[in-house]
């Protein structure tokens, strides 16, 4: 029989837990998002797609392998087709159409420049400022990122690489204001001007007043040391507290690369130059090798301090491979068998190659078909890291994935994924150009806005997009149309005018069936 002593602290412990349920503490995991950069579903040695391709073949990335066999493929994970709209979804869960940060930020207040002189369309004012965890910013989307929730709980958050998440001179521009404990070279810009340290990252007096030069690596300025291998020195450096400490910590590695400029990595380079490939995809390749060093040298860290067992690791690239410029040979042919590539809604410029490593829970060496969408991350980490009290100014367009983790042979063919991007990216290609699009079972509607035209697709059938089924398939199209109108309405997102008739682009649906809408 208990004491009263024993019975007040049994009922002092019972409180202890129930008040703590979502506090991290030793036991919760620890957890690694290693985000890339403009990094292809096809920029891998890891086959994504049901068979290898020639670019499994030529691309090294042996830590993805090894990641691959320790955790679970994504075969159908997408994000948006630029940098800032898959970005902004990640830290704050919500969809494009309705964070409203629908293209690439820089500058505070501003349009781009390719969005003011569009020959046919007059873009809307978009949220050109990006994530704000300030309400009071104009043109920008207000949130609690999902660090901060993170931080809230005990974890140790750290930032390392590429933010891009907000515009020059807003709080958004600084991942200390996102909910980051440590932040490690992330600031407005998102690509850096030099990825050698011999040219100090672009830190060069003619550059001085230039948003591009990578900041905080001083120390490395002058050293032949790449970029992707200093960040990751850097963050090794940054995890030593949290581990030490015991504290759980959530470390987003962010990579510059491989976003342009496309700078060879001296330490991959040579066997792609001497395999005779195109001088510049050969310096890709080395960016992809390095990319791919950098993730090994990682999971090498979490082995040799123990903390295996206790991390969760998760991969995802934030567009598709870049391919209408910039590249060596054919634009639109580098994420093949997929269509094109970054700023393209075609799949090779939003289907991603996404691997997740979560010890006892996913099945080593596993595949998991299902589609889903960058904003679905923001509420899986937070499930992952046991937190599920939460409150958010925004609302959530994410879903967990941890069921789809669990039980990878369900398959949700209901649920629409949407896509939304009154925008001008500049070049010019399939998929290239303001759209929005739904992907619902095997189906995929894209409609255009310049030419208020459609594309439908069986993504199932024909992954390469090849087969236009608009004209044909007409009630899929109805179907698809009204649904994609329908959200659209219902997040209100904006539209492009037309330029001379000053008409707003008419809505999916009512290119369909105007007479009943
Ligand atoms: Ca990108």
């Amino acid at each position: 029989m208990f004491k009263p002593i024993s019975l007040l602290l049994l009922g002092l412990l019972l409180l202890s837990c129930s008040g703590a349920k979502d506090e991290a503490s030793s036991t919760s995991p620890n957890i690694l998002l290693f985000f890339v950069d403009d990094m292809g579903w096809q920029d891998t040695s890891v086959p994504f797609w049901k068979e290898e391709t020639a670019f499994n073949r030529l691309y090294k990335t042996p830590n993805m392998e090894r990641l691959a066999r320790q955790g679970m493929k994504f075969t159908q994970a997408y994000a948006t087709p630029v940098c800032s709209p898959t970005r902004v979804s990640l830290m704050t869960g919500m969809n494009a159409a309705r964070h409203r940060v629908t293209n690439w930020t820089l500058h505070k207040d501003r349009l781009q420049p390719m969005e003011t002189g569009h020959k046919n369309l007059q873009f809307p004012h978009w949220n050109v400022n990006g994530l704000s965890p300030d309400s009071t910013i104009q043109h920008a989307a207000y949130a609690k990122p999902y660090p901060m929730i993170l931080q809230e709980a005990g974890y140790h958050t750290i930032h390392v690489g590429k933010a891009h998440f907000g515009a020059i001179g807003t709080p958004g521009e600084d991942p200390l204001n996102v909910g980051f404990d440590v932040n490690i070279a992330g600031h407005a810009a998102g690509a850096p001007k030099s990825y050698y340290g011999t040219e100090n990252f672009g830190n060069t007096t003619a550059f001085q007043n230039s948003p591009w030069p990578v900041p905080d690596l001083d120390k490395y300025h002058g050293d032949s040391i790449y970029l992707t291998e200093a960040l990751k020195n850097e963050a090794i450096e940054a995890l030593r507290t949290p581990v030490s400490n015991g504290q759980p910590f959530f470390l987003y590695m962010a990579l510059y690369a491989v976003h342009t400029p496309i700078m060879a990595d001296p330490r991959f380079v040579e066997p792609y130059l001497e395999m005779g490939l195109d001088t510049i995809e050969a310096w890709y390749a080395s960016m992809v090798a390095s990319m791919d060093k950098c993730l090994g040298d990682l999971m090498d860290f979490l082995q040799e301090k123990a903390i295996v067992d206790n991390t969760i690791i998760l991969f995802m690239s934030d567009n598709g491979g870049l391919s209408a410029l910039a590249r060596g040979g054919e634009p639109h042919t580098h994420n093949k068998p997929l269509s094109s590539g970054k700023g393209s809604i075609h799949e090779g410029g939003i289907r991603e190659p996404m691997l997740v490593k979560w010890p006892g829970v996913t099945k080593p060496e596993s595949e998991n078909d299902n589609y889903l969408i960058i904003e679905d991350f923001y509420p899986t980490i937070l499930e992952m890291a046991g937190i599920s009290d939460y409150e958010t100014p925004q609302k959530i367009d994410g879903k967990s994935f941890v069921d789809l983790i669990k039980h990878p042979a369900s398959q949700d063919q209901n649920r629409p994924l949407y896509w939304h991007y009154p925008n001008e990216w500049g070049p010019t290609g399939p998929g290239i150009g303001a759209f929005s699009a739904v992907r619902k079972g095997d189906w995929k509607l894209i409609y255009y806005h310049e030419e208020e035209d459609f594309e439908l697709f069986n993504i199932k059938e024909d992954l390469g997009e090849t087969q236009n089924l608009a004209a044909t398939e007409t009630s899929k199209l109805e179907e698809l149309a009204r649904e994609l109108s329908n959200y659209l309405k219902e997040v209100d997102a904006q539209m492009p005018a037309h330029r001379e008739s000053k008409e707003q682009v008419a809505w999916p649906i009512d290119r369909i069936s105007p007479a009943i809408n």
